[in-house]
């Protein structure tokens, strides 16, 4: 039987093949950048900073001449760079530079422990890394830990200017304790690329990204996005954003950038629609109601653990959030009630009790996000779904592993997509590569949906391992390699526990004692496994704390052929909170 394929009712996209480059910053018209005033504002920061289209363009071109050229990087095309750094406005800049250069770009976590540093630095095969002043020590922790000398080390890395404070001007200063390491102005002032590295046609099939995911299972592995890939995600998505009126358009833009849902929707997206985004490093509910008010801000990309901040923090009343028209969530499941609360609390706030449109999109790093999306217009009438498949992308329901079976109107299967938005392939990873494609080209994204008679889905359940707290990946596979090496740990699981008060899950850990008889009473247990989990705030980046706790049990339930039973772990985990 012909499989049931379900597509969006939107007529499909003429997508173009071209570099990203290109697409943001060719002219439409004599003088613009991409089809804006050149002079149009496209980053700014808290403090006034900002970059202009044209800037952005002209320092993009210069810090990619200066990658290929400077002799201690001497970059080719085709190479990868690793950018290591928190939200600031010299995230495009490199992100851009590196493109324009035809360099490969993988973005890593700013809080990344030295060995999850190593293990991308290393896997994604790059030999420059950009960091900020906050990251030096970490990246030459790093480059001890994979025995390359301090010295060598230093040559390959840039320590960029997070507000860009050179711009424009005289080369600044060498930053302090960073002698030896390259500087973003010594890059900037070597010359200017005439034009970007060609990747039209065929070539916008080369990969320009390497985004870091576990995928269904194991450690994280490099996501090969490529021009199409991205350029597509744009073309497609672009018509589902709200159109802003000239002086609201302005986006908040504190989620990690180097997280795809950020990269694709903050760091590109805004920019294709002339709008401008409001760089921040992190959340922080002041900042963001303060900076609403300052900057009119119109939109915020958000993930739903936010949602449970503004129903509750006084900041939403001490300034004037009015101006806040649309949230779209990700990356996470958006619980309709939330969404309430907190359109009730922020209509309060406006003198015409309008209500802030509060929507969600669906999709992984692997599918440069967005595969679902649920129009801003009329979503809260289906609250709670990730809305119809968008334009361009087929998806199927799929009840069995080998696809032959699929799902019964409004019964559950797993989510299979295609489309020109989907990774080529993980990277150097035949094997997770082969297990996530079927021959036909359907991916399968690990996740379990319905789909109701509107054609609107929901998810209902993961089938894949992968934990997220609040957006972030949280590999289970990672955490128990990790658990595996404490002395006292003969055999661990991790797994995810849902934390209403939070909007997010918990990963907590299952551990066996190697020496149980060590552990005689219920409080011995207790001290050891919090001695555990404070034991894991050394050894991983803060997002994969074992916040949902530790316990201590005598046997990781497993197969016959030794994979975990989660699902059974996940039971054990239910009826512990029943029982407490
Ligand atoms: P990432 O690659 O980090 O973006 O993670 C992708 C995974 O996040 C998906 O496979 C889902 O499990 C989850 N996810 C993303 N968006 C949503 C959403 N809107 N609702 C529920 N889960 C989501």
């Amino acid at each position: 039987m012909a499989p049931r394929i379900y597509t969006s009712d939107s007529p499909a996209i003429p997508l173009t093949k071209t570099s990203v480059f290109t697409r943001l910053f060719a002219p439409r018209a004599a003088g613009d950048i991409g089809g804006f005033p050149a002079d149009k504002p496209a980053f700014v920061d808290p403090s006034g900073a900002t970059l202009t289209r044209a800037q952005l363009r002209d320092i993009s071109l210069a810090l990619g001449y200066g990658i290929l050229n400077h002799p201690a990087l001497a970059s080719q095309r085709g190479e990868t760079v690793l950018l290591h750094s928190p939200n600031c406005l010299a995230y495009p800049v490199v992100v851009f530079g590196c493109i324009s250069a035809g360099l490969r770009c993988t973005l890593a976590n700013s809080g990344y422990v030295t060995q999850e540093l190593a293990h991308q630095y290393q896997d994604s095969g790059a030999n420059v890394i950009f960091t900020s002043e906050e990251g030096v020590k970490t990246v030459r922790a790093m480059f001890a830990e994979l025995g390359i000398s301090k010295a060598e080390g230093d040559k390959r890395t840039v320590v960029i200017n997070r507000d860009l404070r050179w711009a424009g001007g005289s080369a600044a200063a060498a930053v302090s304790g960073c002698a030896g390491m390259v500087t973003f102005a010594e890059l900037l002032t070597m010359g200017a690329l005439q034009k970007e590295e060609n990747f039209d046609g065929l070539l916008a099939d080369e990969t320009t990204f390497l985004c870091y995911s576990s995928g269904t299972t194991g450690k994280p592995k490099g996501v090969e996005t490529t021009h199409t890939n991205m350029v597509s995600i744009l073309d497609i998505v672009g018509p589902s954003w709200p159109r802003l009126p000239p002086g609201q358009e302005t986006i908040l833009g504190f989620l990690p950038m180097y997280h795809m849902y950020s990269l694709a929707f903050i760091v590109h997206l805004p920019f294709t629609l002339g709008w401008q985004v409001l760089v921040q490093p992190k959340f922080d509910p002041i900042q963001f109601c303060a900076s609403i008010e300052k900057f009119r801000v119109a939109l915020a990309l958000i993930v739903p653990p936010i949602l449970v901040v503004l129903a509750r923090h006084p900041a939403v009343d001490q300034y004037d959030v009015s101006s806040l028209q649309y949230m779209l969530s990700g990356a996470a499941p958006l619980a309709g009630d939330l969404v309430k609360q907190v359109q009730l609390r922020l209509s309060t706030r406006r003198a015409d009790g309008a209500r802030c449109k509060i929507t969600q999109s669906y999709g992984l790093t692997e599918t440069t996000t967005s595969t679902h999306f649920l129009p801003f217009d009329g979503a809260d009438r289906k609250m709670g779904s990730i809305g119809p498949v968008v334009a361009n992308v087929e998806a199927r329901i799929v009840v069995d592993e080998d696809g032959n079976v699929d799902a019964a109107d409004g019964a559950p299967g797993e989510l299979w997509v295609r489309g020109k938005a989907v990774m080529k392939a993980y990277l150097n990873n035949t094997a997770a590569t082969e297990q996530a494609f079927t021959g036909d080209g359907w991916f399968k994204t690990g996740d379990v949906v319905v789909r109701d008679s509107d054609g609107c889905f929901y998810i209902v359940d993961r089938k894949k391992e992968l934990i997220k707290y609040r957006g972030f990946q949280v590999p289970p596979a990672e955490l128990e390699s990790v658990l595996l090496t404490h002395p006292d740990i003969a055999d661990a699981a991790v797994i995810g526990v849902e934390s209403a008060a939070e909007a997010t899950e918990l990963p907590r850990a299952y551990v066996v004692h190697a020496h149980p008889h060590n552990l005689p009473t219920p409080d011995a247990r207790r001290a050891f496994a919090n001695g555990v989990a404070k034991w894991m705030e050394s050894k991983v980046a803060k997002h994969k704390f074992l916040r949902g706790g530790v316990r201590v049990i005598d046997v990781i339930p497993k197969s016959p052929t030794g994979k975990i039973l989660r699902r059974e772990l996940r039971t054990l985990a239910k009826q512990e909170t029943v029982a407490r």
